[in-house]
């Protein structure tokens, strides 16, 4: 007898989406739930997790106080599973795995946003650098400590295998259409946020912004439905149709792609992405040339307008400061550590055990914590 779950993942999923029913199950085996899917437990699991609270806390781009307006990990993490499960209904894909997917991706990030991984990564040069999405596989595999009988969350094999083919492992199978759902979801959603987050900040003006074709044809499309408008009004509706003319056109090159390369099965999915199927490689959700041209100027425009302008690179600097300083000090009296990271030390070394403590650490709490430990600087 089929479960509820399993019969309306049958009755709903495309042939080409991730069924739970075919999953590669748990490192730990555990019984199955009466009523909710594993998929489902698995968003359960990460939503209840201490990494996924703590990016309420942890800034992307913007490091330090600039008011309450932009992004924080967390609601850049909500929007992302927002349009991932906009894609994954329009392409009938099992919007459970999707969730989990886009709650946990970015959960590995230490506090101060890109800042704070770069800083880490020079910090552990010499014991196999610190990247995000490693972390996040650790947070998922080893550091979360929520059951009596394993380390980790012991999620479902196709959510860590997800995560590995982010941390590009090539041992990784190709990603299943759930993992490029949430790829393109992702990029969708800092593209544009991160747009309007540096316009509300002063950092560029909607006018110049619009200077970028991607941006005047939104802007034209905006035009078209409202009519002229001017000032917030004007901001957000082309955001809107930036996001909303990425989705369309997404929802429409992945259907017409799974149509021309006949998939009907998981199997497909991934002969066709790494070229098994001798059509050279094809990501099935991804944007066309045009509109992958387009992000690319919008992503160098922001590069150098945002993330490298004087504003943000200041704070930048004093608080990679700061993470070193405290790196540091915790290297030198370990037994400081909680004493989960004390005894995983014996294990993984010092180093890698307070990168651990600190990439887990909110932004304020490292503010917190550098102050306590070494006093206001
Ligand atoms: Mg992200």
């Amino acid at each position: 007898m089929p479960t509820d779950w399993q019969t309306r993942e049958s009755l709903t999923l495309a042939p080409w989406a991730m069924h739970a029913a075919e999953s590669g199950g748990r490192v730990h085996e555990e019984s199955p739930h009466p009523f909710r899917s594993p998929y489902q437990r698995d968003r359960d699991r990460i939503i209840h997790s201490a990494a996924f609270r703590r990016l309420a806390h942890k800034t992307q781009v913007f490091t330090g106080y600039h008011g309450d307006y932009h992004r924080s990990r967390l609601t850049h993490t909500l929007e992302v599973t927002s349009i991932a499960r906009t894609l994954a209904r329009a392409l009938l894909l099992n919007e459970d795995l999707v969730e989990s997917l886009a709650l946990a991706h970015d959960i590995g990030h230490p506090p101060l946003g890109h800042a704070g991984e770069d800083t880490l990564d020079l910090l552990l040069r010499g014991e196999g650098g610190f990247n995000h999405n490693a972390q996040a596989m650790r947070i998922m595999e080893l550091l979360e400590t929520r059951y009596p009988h394993f380390p980790g969350l012991n999620l479902s094999r196709e959510v860590l295998e997800a995560q590995a083919t982010r941390k590009r492992d090539n041992t990784a199978p190709a990603p299943l259409l759930e993992t490029q759902v949430v790829d393109a979801a992702d990029s969708i959603a800092y593209d544009t946020h991160d747009a309007d987050d540096a316009i509300e900040l002063g950092l560029l003006t909607l006018e110049e912004l619009c200077e970028l074709p991607l941006v005047a044809d939104a802007a034209a499309r905006s035009r078209d439905r409202y009519g002229p408008l001017a000032g917030v009004e004007l901001r957000r509706a082309v955001l809107h149709e930036l996001v909303e003319f990425q989705v369309a056109e997404l929802v429409a090159q992945s259907r017409q792609k799974l149509a021309d390369g006949s998939i009907d099965s998981v199997a497909k999915v991934r002969s066709a992405f790494d070229g098994t199927d001798g059509k050279g490689g094809v990501r099935i959700v991804a944007p066309t040339a045009a509109l992958s041209s387009g992000k690319k100027q919008l992503e160098k425009f922001l590069f150098q307008r945002v993330y490298r302008s004087p504003q943000v690179m200041a704070v930048r600097t004093a608080a990679q400061e700061n993470l070193t300083q405290l790196f540091q000090w915790y290297c030198s009296h370990a037994d400081e550590l909680p004493a989960g990271f004390r005894s995983r030390a014996n294990q993984f070394g010092v180093p890698r055990s307070v990168a651990d403590y600190i990439a887990g650490m909110t932004d304020r709490y490292l503010e917190l914590d550098h102050k306590r430990r070494l006093g206001s600087r």
